[in-house]
């Protein structure tokens, strides 16, 4: 062998147990982390398949959509932003984006490598859109597809989609929405809202290990799939073919690829957590621990990035950081200190803001009390005098 067993490798494997309370990925619950602790089963056999079902019905609660077409892609969220748009974009089709932070920036450079020809609409990083400004743009670039994140995970501004549908489908255009950062902690409601893609992570609110995408197409979508003039340009992504191996339309299961069947089990129990707690409830309890942290955050005089209560996203609260401190010091002293995760800002917001993730599990008040007081501790450490 010219390459030797590496030394690292006879070492034990470390990991520590640490607070996430970033956004994302969030700790998950024991329920989950048993589930994924149970023995592995092929891709292909009986078992798993009643486990895929499961987790399709529980996907299109957590949507509140009857769509056939939906599933779990394996890849994190953005293995979901790739598959919206690459199913749904052929070479010289149009795709609107609205860019207000990282997420409509990443999906406009997604929509061009697929040979789509993009156009934004953007807002300034911190601000949601109007249904004006949505509609405008529409109207003027005639898109084939409008993409939209509801959960602006970058800078914490939550963006309503009630409307977006509507608009879209008078000028023939299909939405897809971004709910990554966002679902369960606000409410969605696909098919009411009239979205056509929706994918989300399971590492947030879901409860569970990143590595699943749930993804939802409408029938609307699923048609202009079915009749696109050029393949689907990734087999991975291909919803005509992935749709069998999840038996959405109801032919026979064929293989595609292998699916990792521990994630399936943390999703399905995830999944099942929310179902037996209720969505409304997941949501109550999301917007519950945010306004308990804005409480907090008043107190310490500390202020969020996001003026509008209501334009806020209660999953990922993003503060801005206080004159004189370095952001750096406060994030390494709560991880040092406590075990507990407080992000920087990223994209536009980095080194503006620091950003507090409140989800699934750790969505109670016991964490927001915990993060209130690291994060006190954590900027005292550092030099913050609260004036
Ligand atoms: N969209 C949004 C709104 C997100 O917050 C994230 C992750 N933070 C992603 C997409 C990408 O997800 P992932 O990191 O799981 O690929």
């Amino acid at each position: 062998m010219d390459v030797p067993p590496p030394q690292e490798l006879t070492q034990p494997l470390q990991v520590p147990s640490k607070t996430l309370m970033g956004p994302g990925p969030s700790n998950c619950s024991p329920r989950v982390m048993e589930a994924i602790s149970r023995p592995i089963l092929g891709h292909m056999h009986p078992e798993i398949f009643k486990i895929m079902d499961d987790i399709k019905a529980g996907i299109r609660y957590v949507f509140q959509t009857s769509n056939p077409l939906t599933l779990a892609v394996s890849a994190s969220g953005h293995g979901g932003m790739e598959a919206v748009l690459c199913n749904l974009l052929e070479p010289g089709d149009t795709a609107l984006i609205a860019v207000n932070g990282i997420w409509g920036e990443r999906a406009a450079s997604m929509a061009g490598r697929y040979g789509a020809k993009v156009t934004t609409v953007e807002a300034e990083v911190g601000h949601d859109f109007t249904l004006a400004q949505i509609e405008n743009a529409v109207s003027k670039h005639r898109p084939h597809v409008l993409f939209v994140t509801q959960g602006e995970s970058s800078s914490g501004v939550y963006q309503n989609i009630e409307g977006i549908g509507d608009i879209c489908h008078r000028y023939g255009c299909l939405l897809a929405v971004d709910t990554v950062a966002s679902l369960g902690g606000v409410p969605f409601l696909a098919d009411r809202w009239g979205v056509d893609a929706v994918y989300t992570g399971t590492q947030k609110v879901l409860g569970a290990p990143a590595g699943l995408a749930p993804i939802s197409f409408s029938p609307r979508a699923q048609r202009k799939i079915f009749e696109r003039k050029s393949p689907v340009k990734v087999l991975y992504w291909d919803m005509t073919v992935l749709g069998d191996y999840w038996d959405c339309f109801g032919r026979s299961r064929v293989y595609h690829h292998t699916i990792a069947s521990q994630l399936l089990y943390g999703l399905r129990e995830g999944l099942a957590q929310i179902a037996e707690e209720g969505l409304e409830s997941v949501n109550r309890r999301h917007q519950e621990c945010a306004q308990r942290f804005y409480r907090g955050l008043e107190r310490l005089r500390l202020q969020p990035f996001v003026t509008d209560t209501y334009k806020r996203l209660p999953t990922v609260t993003s503060i801005k950081v206080p004159d004189g401190v370095d952001w750096r010091e406060v994030v390494a002293y709560a991880m040092k200190n406590y075990s507990v995760e407080i992000s920087g800002g990223l994209g536009p917001s980095a080194n503006k803001v620091f950003r507090v993730g409140l989800m699934g599990y750790n969505a109670t008040p016991e964490k927001v009390d915990l993060v209130l007081e690291v994060l006190e501790k954590a900027l005292k450490a550092s030099g913050w005098n609260r004036s």
